[in-house]
Order: C-alpha cells, then sequence, then structure tokens
C-alpha cells in the first residue's frame, strides 16, 4: 500500500483538482443578480480554438490536469446555439489532444447536446443551486435557466447518459435553511435513481465588484453546519467540496472539514466566477490543513468508480494521468 492510499484509508485526506479554466463566452442571457461573470449577449466575442490552444500550450508543464470549459449560456432558441455546442466539443477535444482532461459546465442542455459533450468530457458541472421556486421573484427572475425543474431535469439526463457529474448548492442567495435541506433531498433522491453524482460543491455566495444587486455574503459561521446537514442527507458516494477562496478563516474551513467537506475542489490561477476571491496557493493550504493530520493530494476530474462509463480515448486519457501521478482516490 502506497503513502496516498493509506491517507485514504485513515480517513484523512483531503483532495483537490490542479485545474485551468477557459472561458468559451462570458455572454449569458440570463441575468442572476449576483452574477460576477456574464456580458451581454453579444458583447463578448467567443475564444477562438486558435486562441485557447496557445494558453493552453502555455501551460503544459505547470501541473495542471482538469481543463474547466465554463461557459456563459446561448439561448437555447438562438441560431448560435448549435455552432456554440460545436466549439465546445471543440474545445473538450483540444484540451483531450494536448493532454489535459476535460470538464465542462455550460448550463442546462439538451439531451442530445449532453450526449455530444460526453465524448469529450471526462465528468460535467451544473449547480442545482435551490430547488426553491421563490428565488425565481427574486435573484432569478431574469434567469430563465434557473427554474429548478429544468436543472433536476439536467440532473436526470446526466444520470441516463452516464456521465459523472458535479453539482451544487450556492448559499446565502435568499433560501432557507428548510430550502437547502429540500434541495440536499433531492439531489439525494438523483443519486439513488442513477448513482453518477461524484461531488457536491456547497458554495457560499460572495458579493463582487460586478454584481448587478448588492447581496450580502453567506455568512461563514453557519457553513460548518451545511456541510454537516449535507452528510447526513446525501448518500455516502458522494465527496463534499468546499471552495477554499470563499471561505476566508482557517478556524472555519477545518470546522467544515471535520463536518465532512473532503474535497477543495479546482484550484488555478484564476477563480473566473468570484473573480475578487483568488485562490490560495497549495502550500498555504497545507498549512492549514496538515497540523490536524489531513493530508492534501491531487485528484483527477473523474473518480475511478465511473472510469468504466467513459469512451476508450477519454479512458487512455485518464490512465496517463494515473500512470503519472497514481490514483489519490481508490481505483475499484
Ligand atoms: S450566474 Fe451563470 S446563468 Fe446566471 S447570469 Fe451569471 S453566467 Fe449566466
Amino acid at each position: 500500500m502506497n503513502n496516498i492510499s493509506s491517507a485514504y484509508n485513515s480517513r484523512r485526506l483531503l483532495t483537490y483538482s490542479p485545474a485551468y479554466t477557459v472561458v468559451p463566452t462570458y455572454e449569458c442571457f440570463n441575468r442572476c443578480s449576483y452574477c460576477n461573470f456574464r456580458r451581454n449577449p453579444g458583447e463578448s466575442p467567443w475564444l477562438s480554438l486558435e486562441e485557447a490552444r496557445v494558453r493552453l500550450e502555455a501551460i503544459a508543464d505547470r501541473g495542471v490536469i482538469e481543463i474547466l470549459i465554463l461557459s456563459g449560456e446561448v439561448h437555447p432558441g438562438s441560431s448560435r446555439r448549435s455552432p456554440w455546442i460545436r466549439h465546445l466539443h471543440d474545445l473538450g477535444q483540444l484540451a483531450l489532444d494536448l493532454g489535459f482532461l476535460p470538464h465542462t459546465n455550460a448550463g442546462p442542455l439538451s439531451y442530445e447536446e449532453m450526449a455530444q459533450l460526453k465524448q469529450v468530457n471526462v465528468s460535467m458541472g451544473l449547480m442545482l443551486e435551490q430547488v426553491t421556486p421563490q428565488l425565481l421573484e427574486t435573484v432569478h427572475r431574469h434567469a430563465p435557466s434557473k427554474v429548478p425543474t429544468l436543472r433536476l431535469q439536467q440532473l436526470e439526463w446526466a444520470g441516463e447518459l452516464r456521465i459523472p457529474l458535479t453539482t451544487g448548492l450556492l448559499l446565502g442567495i435568499g433560501e432557507s435553511p428548510g430550502d437547502r435541506r429540500q434541495t440536499l433531498e433531492a439531489i439525494a433522491r438523483v443519486q439513488q435513481r442513477w448513482g453518477h453524482i461524484q461531488e457536491v460543491i456547497l458554495q457560499p455566495h460572495r458579493p463582487g465588484s460586478r454584481q448587478q444587486e448588492a447581496l450580502p455574503g453567506f455568512d461563514d459561521r453557519a457553513l460548518p453546519d451545511v456541510v454537516a446537514m449535507a452528510r447526513a442527507i446525501l448518500p455516502e458516494n458522494i465527496r463534499l467540496q468546499i471552495p477554499p477562496n470563499l471561505v476566508a478563516q482557517p478556524d472555519i474551513l477545518l470546522a467544515c472539514i471535520e463536518a465532512g467537506a473532503r474535497d477543495l475542489g479546482g484550484i488555478g490561477p484564476h477563480d473566473e466566477v468570484n473573480p475578487d476571491y483568488p485562490h490560495p496557493a497549495i502550500a498555504q493550504l497545507s498549512e492549514i490543513v496538515e497540523p490536524l493530520g489531513w493530508h492534501l493530494d491531487r485528484r483527477l476530474p473523474v473518480y475511478p468508480a465511473y472510469y468504466r462509463w467513459l469512451t476508450p480515448s477519454l479512458k487512455r486519457a485518464v490512465d496517463r494521468w494515473n500512470g503519472e501521478i497514481g490514483s489519490a482516490l481508490p481505483v475499484n
């Protein structure tokens, strides 16, 4: 047994994904009032494949494994929807050709669009955020993509298509503790049906400099309790993720870990969704967690339990990484 396996077995393993974010476009037809990412349609030129190649080749030797393809959304009724999906596919293929492991998060997609993107992604992401429809009257009143039933449908389709999925809750956008419980219970039901959700992010809202409307940040002190509630409700095979750049105080981060968080998500040069909150350095995080016996290690953006769902070319890419760095999580 190597050191990594023994760390996992001793239940003191914390993981993160060394990641780099590619943004095909910032344009988005939704207007969530807390957003720090979006531009109006037509005001954000799409990232060309040539430019993406230049950026990815520049990071080839920097230890990055995951390429997060994070896009604003083109309206489903737009004539640019198909070209946008093709572009997302081509960016995934490019990242794969250059040896990285792509993970796309581009909002709700149709069944066919998801099936297309599955070919070039080792996993995909969609935040459920909150299932209460009441937010459609407040922070999501101009965000048709945030209809909870639409997002739940996508979670179901991802399961049907056998796509390993990351989802999560956005905390502090006007929901009540009871709403959080209902959202977690909804994720648990989907997981019981399909078993494809590898991790759930518990993401505290943080105010940013580009927000349309002022909204106070989530009170960090409540975060460990939310983690504990999630751990009690969600099946054991879902790992809980906390974004360390959004949890400023080390004692709160440690309390979240003690309550059941085991993953710190994608750590890279820039958080595109929260540009005002840079990621801490890995050495800095190690200094916080190691004195309490936690071992911080890299993981791939797909968990071993889902390797059997990958296409042969995606599986070969995953095998290459496991050969190079070993698997932090046990391979079944
Ligand atoms: S939060 Fe996402 S869906 Fe909402 S406006 Fe911003 S980019 Fe669009």
